[in-house]
């Protein structure tokens, strides 16, 4: 089988004396979609953020295109092609939408800022429209779909989304579910951490639950939804059914 695009081996992570990651180990191919699911407080985030350098891991090895992270600083791990989409957004909500979007582009300069900047507009016409606007007066799902388009101006190959559903209506969710999905036609490599397991295992490839720090249990999308375990855990008991199929 080929290399994984990023393999987490063994590692472990926390806050000083807080350990909350337990040996974990997952990989992720290119072109995959591969999602990570869990309860509030499982340590999802603290897992994206490791592998981002903050908090740095205490155990373990992370590879990804065989160059080891560990010791590297964020903006050198951004530069490795991997872009963060932070749980909340992080938008700068004074500033208007292109302005936003535009700071994608640090971790690579401003070299292709025209081209890439209408590139992310073909695939978020919503913020071209708004694009003087700023951030701060747009909906929800508007500022989840500027915090993929921010991440999308550094040309990253891989890019690690924290819950972009949190606190959106359904029909809303199922939209950035379906960019998510052209965001990977695109040919990038999508890990994506979900509370809303259902629409996440709906949409990967792979799957991998955490409960307290640790990896239980692994799969494609469509085992781990047929899964009685994780029915009972995460989807209500039941199977549901999606949106508008
Ligand atoms: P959620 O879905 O609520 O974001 P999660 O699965 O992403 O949950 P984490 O945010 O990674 O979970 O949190 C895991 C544990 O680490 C929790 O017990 C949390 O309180 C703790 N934690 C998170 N951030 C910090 C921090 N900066 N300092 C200390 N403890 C933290």
């Amino acid at each position: 089988m080929k290399q994984p695009l990023l393999s987490i081996q063994n590692i472990c992570s926390g806050y000083g004396s807080i350990q909350v990651l337990h040996d974990i180990s997952l990989e992720i191919h290119t072109g995959e979609i591969v999602t990570l699911i869990g309860a509030n407080g499982a340590g999802k985030s603290t897992l994206l953020m490791s592998i981002f350098g903050e908090p740095k891991i205490t155990q373990g090895n992370i590879f990804y295109e065989g160059v080891c992270l560990n010791q590297l600083e964020p903006h050198k791990i951004a530069q490795q092609g991997i872009a963060q989409v932070p749980e909340g957004r992080r938008i700068f909500p004074a500033m208007t939408v292109e302005e936003n979007i535009l700071i994608g582009t640090t971790p690579i300069g401003p070299e292709h800022a025209d081209k890439d900047k209408e590139d992310v507009f073909s695939l978020f016409p919503r913020l071209k429209e708004r694009r003087n606007q700023r951030a701060g007066t747009l909906s929800g799902g508007e500022q989840q779909m500027l915090a993929m388009a921010r991440a999308l101006m550094a040309r990253p190959r891989t890019i690690l989304l924290d819950e972009p559903s949190l606190g959106l209506a359904p029909l809303v969710v199922k939209q950035i579910f379906e960019i998510l999905k052209d965001i990977t036609s695109l040919g990038k490599t999508i890990f994506l951490v979900e509370q809303n397991a259902f629409h996440a295992l709906s949409l990967a490839h792979r799957a991998y639950v955490m409960v307290n720090g640790r990896i239980t249990l692994s799969g494609s999308g469509a085992e781990l939804l047929d899964n009685p375990e994780v029915r009972n855990a995460y989807l209500g008991g039941k199977t549901q059914r999606p949106l508008n199929p």
